[in-house]
């Protein structure tokens, strides 16, 4: 049975823990490797070696750091189908979806390459007489990032890419489920010419995250996960002293007006709900129909689902895969089971389906009816479940989407560009789509929900993200004549 070890130093380094976590093909089912899962003092081992590159790290020149940050992307970029095959073979996802995970997470290496701009302080000659005032940005030291299943690729390079630009060292604990596609990542830095210690991985679980929480020479933490987790991340990584982002789950809402293409709108509320099975923090779980757009877009959605190829994400014609697990799947398949006695209107049941016994499979499911106070409307199901919600008004759409805890990302499908911008401005979500259901932002901007969805200030990538991994210091300078040099105990005045 393969292991899937610790990457420490460059080096890679078994677990003495004597505990393993199965990792599964899901789309069959079968254990495929075992994850060796960190001790406390493994997880210290990585902080030291971290700590020790990361100083020879942070004095590297910026023309250095950008070659190896240039040379990493092309790495990744060759070998994209490479790790979109491994992220399939252990998360389920189809082939395509997985090689556009890895496009978006280039992205974000793209960015990082542009570090020398990002990195730029400013210089204000002469702001007091014979005084210049300049400001630079400084890498924290060791950080680290926890990161969900869902996206085992691309979340890590939200984090990683930026850290390491700025002239951290990272530490990676990775998802337990699916953690194969950084062991890639970790030889593609290496050959990139990424000095050993900068970029660390150790596979474990709670034990490793507590300790991460707690460890005095982690400066940083950056968590992707589900809110009770990240809630706690937050409070006691703070708690700790830490600088920590931690980005929780999400219901998100699609807006459908009266006036929409409803083609158009059903189409979007597919493609969203069902890509990934529907294990997208971005995924459209509601869809929130007003007034009379709502029995054709129910039929426009249900008419759609039949067409949709439901297989093994390694099959090219596939175009939707398993869940992650059997345990999840049947916590998705009882928010179905639950639906009808709630009150909620099964048009498809997606547990009626061909792949009964093998793999982790629940097909596209619609539900109708579907209100507050309702499970299958109040918690995050994260599965290929589609709940449709009737309001008559735009103000009812809006109050539903303020009262939900999470504030993750939502969308307004309509032809009228006065409701899509008084809906932009309007809604508690951070990140918006008109007439686009998955508004993931560019890597150029930050990714970060409101509420539930995000414990902490910062985003995550892009500007915020160099900001997060980064300390401000503002230099004061004057080159006196020492004959000119006299005491004065008044406090410093500009003139
Ligand atoms: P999870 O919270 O179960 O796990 C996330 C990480 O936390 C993993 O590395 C895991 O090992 C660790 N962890 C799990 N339980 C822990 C505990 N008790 N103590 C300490 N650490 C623990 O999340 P998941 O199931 O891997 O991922 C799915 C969730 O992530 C969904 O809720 C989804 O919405 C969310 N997500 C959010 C975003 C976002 O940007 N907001 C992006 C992707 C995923």
């Amino acid at each position: 049975m393969k292991q899937i070890n610790h990457i420490i130093g460059g080096e890679e380094v078994e677990t003495t823990s004597g505990r393993t976590s199965p990792v599964h093909n899901p789309a069959t089912g079968e254990v495929t490797a075992q994850v060796g899962l960190a001790t406390v003092e493994e997880v210290d081992r990585a902080v030291g070696v971290a700590g020790a590159a990361a100083v020879g790290w942070k004095a590297t020149s910026l023309a250095k750091r950008t070659a190896v940050m240039y040379a990493f992307r092309d790495l990744v970029d060759r070998h994209k189908t490479d790790i979109a095959a491994q992220l399939t073979a252990e998360h389920g996802k189809v082939l395509s979806d997985s090689l556009g995970e890895v496009q978006r997470g280039i992205e974000n290496i793209e960015y990082a390459c542009g570090l020398a701009e990002h990195l730029k302080g400013s210089f204000s000659q002469q702001a007091s007489t014979d005084i210049d005032v300049y400001s630079t940005r400084q890498p924290l030291g060791v950080v680290a990032g926890i990161t969900p299943f869902n996206f085992p690729a691309m979340v890590p390079m939200w984090m990683y890419p930026n850290a390491i630009a700025a002239g951290n060292a990272f530490i990676l604990k990775p998802s337990e489920k699916d953690p194969s596609v950084n062991m890639l990542v970790a030889e593609l830095f290496d050959k990139a010419g990424l000095p050993p210690g900068v970029f660390n991985i150790v596979q474990g679980d709670k034990v490793a995250v507590d300790r991460i929480l707690e460890h005095p020479d982690i400066a940083a933490v950056s968590f992707v996960g589900s809110t009770p987790i990240a809630r706690y991340v937050y409070s006691t990584g703070t708690n700790a002293g830490k600088r920590v982002q931690a980005l929780g789950g999400a219901k998100n809402h699609m807006v459908v007006l009266p006036d929409a293409d409803i083609g158009l709108a059903a189409d979007a509320a597919v493609s969203a709900a069902y890509g990934s099975a529907g294990e997208r923090c971005m995924a459209i779980s509601v869809v929130v129909a007003v007034g009379s757009s709502a029995d054709p877009l129910v039929d426009a959605i249900r008419d759609r689902i039949p067409g949709l190829v439901v297989g093994d994400g390694s099959d090219a014609n596939s175009e939707m895969g398993p869940l992650i697990t059997e345990e999840h799947r049947d916590r998705v398949a009882s928010f179905i089971e639950n639906a009808p006695g709630e009150g909620a209107t099964v048009v498809v049941d997606g547990r009626v389906g061909t792949f009964e016994g093998v793999g982790f499979f629940i097909e596209p499911t619609l539900l109708d009816n579907v209100a507050p106070g309702m499970a299958c409307y109040d918690e995050e199901i994260f599965g290929p479940v589609l709940g449709v919600t009737r309001v008559d008004t735009y103000d009812d759409a809006m109050k539903l989407i303020s009262d939900s805890p999470f504030g993750n990302g939502t969308a307004i499908f309509t032809r009228d560009g006065g409701a899509a911008r008084k809906f932009q401005i309007d809604v508690d979500a951070g990140m918006v789509g008109i007439n686009v259901p998955v508004p993931v932002p560019v890597g150029y901007y930050s990714f970060g929900g409101w509420g539930d969805s995000l414990f902490g200030n910062s985003h995550a990538y892009g500007p915020e993200g160099i900001d997060f991994y980064t300390k401000a210091k503002v230099v004061t300078s004057r080159w006196p004549d020492p004959a000119t040099s006299t005491i004065d105990l008044g406090f410093p005045q500009n003139v």
